[in-house]
């Protein structure tokens, strides 16, 4: 095993362009392999040759680029929740929704929990997000130390799950279909640019590499995170990826705790899943929406919903809601269940099958808020005291199991899937590869 020679990393760091990364060692947060990635420029990107995890990718403007999207975020935001989302007529009534307006109509009948998440989710987190974003870039650009910068820059990269723009605009497009058979809807300017939002906001947070960033606010400090280890026994930091002495409680990089693995990552995992399994049954069995109307007073589980949507004809929505509702969290409740199972005792499939599960169970399980969005959107459409649209009870247990569920996924350390097909190669003769110019790698310790 050998270690970079630190004086050929401080060479070639006077050498690089701005912006660069220089030769270093960091641990793969997928697989925990132990991996020197070579000098990176500008445009340039590295990813985990075992896992294919990405590692970092560098913009072609890293200071520019990533501001320039952020900026133009916010002034986008600024319109969407402003402006007209869309306008429905109805029996003569004409409702006029903005996305202040749904978040005010359902706290106001007695559903704020359901208000504060989606205020949260479309609102809360993306604006975050975007400041924190423009807070640590003014740093980096002006080489300033700004107070917080390093809790600024964690606390951007976790919020990343929790911002579900693009959730909400293809729930307005479910709904738009639920609907668009009995009223006369048209969409007004702030519909049309929460597309535009969802994809900026994807784009920032794609430009947005926090190994990077971790660097350059260590550099801005006089400290170089490649050259402060000299340590022979080191631990891969589980969240800027930096390598560090393993002596050290706390991260000197990013100031994360350090651990080998994420500490009881699976009894935690398993209790948020748990919690889970148990709201499941009620968001099943109770109404999740209650319509009401001259002569009519219907409550529908989620099931209803589906089956009524598929008998009036609305194929494409039934199956929307039928992924979003019961087939994803149904898939993502096993698919946990077999990563914990395959952590914990026998590995059910290959380390790598179990990792492309992880990913896809950490990626779709947002998704699922679909059913509750389209609910709010329905709601805040249909409240006039005749005719009316109110979520039930169900909603508040299903946001619960979206987000446990997400929460558990997230909780999960998905090296642990790894560490038993690293132990059963030691007893054979170890043997590696380099797949590609861009990294070489040795064991982990
Ligand atoms: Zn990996
Ligand atoms: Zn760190």
């Amino acid at each position: 095993m050998s270690y970079r020679s630190t004086q050929q990393a401080q060479t070639s760091l006077t050498d690089l362009p701005d912006g660069s990364l220089p030769a270093h060692h960091v641990g793969c947060p997928c697989c925990g392999l132990s991996l020197s990635i070579p000098s990176l420029t500008p445009g340039e990107y590295a990813h985990c040759p075992r896992c294919r995890q990405h590692l970092v990718r560098i913009e072609h403007h890293p200071l520019d680029t990533p501001t320039a999207y952020a900026i133009a975020s916010l002034i986008i935001m600024l319109i969407v929740y402003t402006q007209l989302y869309m306008s429905i007529d109805l029996l003569g009534i004409h409702v006029e929704l903005t996305i202040p307006y749904m978040v005010e109509t359902l706290a106001q009948q007695d559903y704020s929990l359901l208000a504060e998440v989606m205020f949260l989710l479309t609102f809360g987190s993306p604006i975050l997000f975007l400041l924190l974003c423009l807070y640590v870039y003014t740093g980096l650009r002006y080489r300033q130390i700004l107070p917080g910068m390093l809790y600024a820059t964690r606390t951007l990269v976790r919020l990343r799950h929790w911002i579900m723009v693009d959730v909400f605009y293809i729930a307005t497009l479910v709904a738009y279909i639920k609907i668009s058979g009995m009223a006369q809807i048209h969409f007004g300017l702030a519909f049309w640019l929460m597309m535009v939002l969802a994809i900026l906001l994807i784009r920032t947070s794609q430009g947005v590499p926090e190994h990077w960033i971790f660097y350059q606010i260590q550099r801005l400090t006089g400290n170089d995170p490649v050259l402060q280890n000299n340590s022979a026994d080191t631990i891969n930091c589980n969240y800027c990826l930096f390598e560090q002495p393993a002596s050290l409680n706390v991260c000197s990089v990013c100031g994360s705790y350090l651990s080998r693995r994420k500490p009881l990552s699976l009894s935690i995992s398993m209790a948020f899943l748990l919690a889970a399994i148990i709201f499941y049954i009620p968001a099943n069995l109770l109404p999740m929406m209650i319509t009401r109307s001259p002569g009519t007073n219907l409550s529908s589980t989620i099931l209803d919903g589906i089956e009524y949507m598929w008998n009036d004809g609305d194929v494409l929505i039934a199956v929307v809601i039928f992924s979003a509702s019961m087939a994803i969290p149904i898939l993502k409740i096993i698919s946990m269940l077999v990563l914990l199972y395959s952590a914990a005792y026998r590995p059910l499939m290959s380390a790598h099958k179990l990792t492309i599960l992880y990913r896809i169970t950490e990626s779709i399980g947002r998704w699922s808020m679909i059913d509750i969005f389209v609910v709010i959107i329905l709601m805040s459409a249909f409240s006039t005291p005749l005719a009316n649209v109110t979520p039930g009870a169900a909603t508040i247990y299903f946001c619960a199991v979206v987000i446990l569920t997400m929460v558990s996924a997230l909780s999960f350390d998905p090296r642990l899937l790894w560490d038993e097909a690293v132990q059963q190669r030691k007893h054979h003769k170890p043997h590696y590869k380099n797949s590609s110019k861009r990294h070489s790698h040795h064991e982990p310790i």
